[in-house]
């Protein structure tokens, strides 16, 4: 930044989001703190970041709970983090120059300073901003790995993709689609059952909360049985899916969303006997797991993309003010794709 924009900025203050109390059951509005600090001041070795996207996630959930889990908790009264791409307003930092592009895990503040760790630089000459939240992000990166890694799609395959029309889910559909398989995609409404044919090819798609039974739905869609079934939401909607599964299934486990904001544990029927009986892998996995492979899985999604193979939707909310309703409305399926706000 230079002196004259400093001067300007001298009494302008920067908006944060403060993380106010831990939610019981579904988050609320009162869950958040919005206060203003004084504006931040690049200091040697740091760069001066203007949040330009923030993602909001459901694993974000999870860390506001004080629970032990692969990632700590958020701190009461501390701002709120998630991935954000931000442009770089003032460099003390070598590595970064004004104007770059970048993303990092990063606190829900219009502006903050950075020493440059945890920070990668975008190129919105290859594909736009936002994407970098999505498709050629953590997401794109989840549906990647779950599927390669995991559940080793083989052409002529069956698989069932849970939250299809999520940003995970649209993603981890059309990876099936290209290695070959038939998928069936689940989602919550009737705009995602036709988004999921018309723009992101899914062989067939199941409204299931219109559908009285699952099991039966799932049955006539996949009548030679389902080979890999792509969780992300866990829940009844995954027992009926487990109850069609076959030999030698695959279940990467990605998510449960469902059950995210439980104040009880929900008891359903024992998965056991059904993954002995049918010599079912089962695997919990977080995309961080494949951090060595990241660049590999960005290159391919990339190609993918150019190729045009590969498609994806967003939902852009605006306004800094929005992101924790933004994060909350992802609860209440209000997103198809990738649920972004943009600053
Ligand atoms: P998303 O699918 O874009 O957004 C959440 C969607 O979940 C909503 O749009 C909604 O769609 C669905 N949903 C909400 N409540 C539900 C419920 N009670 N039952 C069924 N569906 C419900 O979110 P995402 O970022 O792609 O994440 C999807 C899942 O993957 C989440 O469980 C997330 O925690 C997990 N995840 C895991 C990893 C990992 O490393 N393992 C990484 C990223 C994400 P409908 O309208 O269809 O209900």
């Amino acid at each position: 930044m230079d002196d004259k924009s400093r001067e300007q900025n001298k009494n302008v203050m920067n908006k944060v989001i403060l993380f106010n109390k831990r939610p019981v059951g579904k988050p609320t509005m009162d869950d958040f703190k919005f206060v203003e600090e004084e504006m931040p001041e690049a200091a040697t070795g740091q760069v001066l970041l203007k949040t330009l996207y923030v993602s909001v996630d459901p694993y974000l959930r999870g860390r506001m709970t004080n629970a032990k889990s692969y990632i700590p908790p958020f701190e009461l009264n501390k701002p709120l983090q998630s991935t954000v791409v931000a442009e770089v307003v003032a460099s003390n930092n070598d590595k970064f120059k004004v104007g770059d592009h970048i993303t990092g895990n990063l606190s829900w503040k219009e502006f903050q300073v950075s020493d440059g760790s945890g920070l990668n630089k975008v190129d919105g000459n290859v594909a736009s901003l936002s994407a970098y939240l999505g498709v050629l992000g953590m997401t794109g990166l989840t549906a990647y790995f779950g599927l390669t890694e995991i559940a080793h799609p083989k052409a002529g395959e069956t698989v069932v993709i849970s939250g299809a029309a999520g940003a995970v889910g649209s993603i981890a559909g059309q990876i099936a689609k290209i290695l070959g398989c038939k998928v069936i995609g689940l989602a919550g409404s009737e705009e995602k059952i036709e988004l999921l044919k018309s723009k992101f090819g899914f062989d067939e798609a199941i409204n299931y909360k219109t559908t009285t039974d699952m099991k039966q739905a799932i049955a006539d869609a996949a009548p030679n049985g389902v080979d890999i079934y792509f969780d992300n939401v866990g829940g009844e909607i995954s027992d009926a899916v487990l109850a069609n599964i076959n030999k030698f299934g695959r279940v990467p486990l990605c998510g449960s969303i469902s059950n995210y904001n439980d104040t009880e544990v929900e008891l359903g029927p024992r998965v056991q006997s059904t993954l002995v009986k049918n010599s079912v892998l089962m695997q919990g996995f977080i995309v961080s797991n494949y951090m060595d492979k990241f660049k590999d899985g960005i290159e391919q999604l990339s190609k993918w993309l150019q190729e045009g193979k590969l498609d994806y939707s967003e939902t852009v909310v605006n306004g800094f003010d929005q992101i924790p309703q933004a994060f909350i409305d992802l609860f209440d399926g209000k997103n198809s794709g990738k649920m972004v706000v943009k600053i």
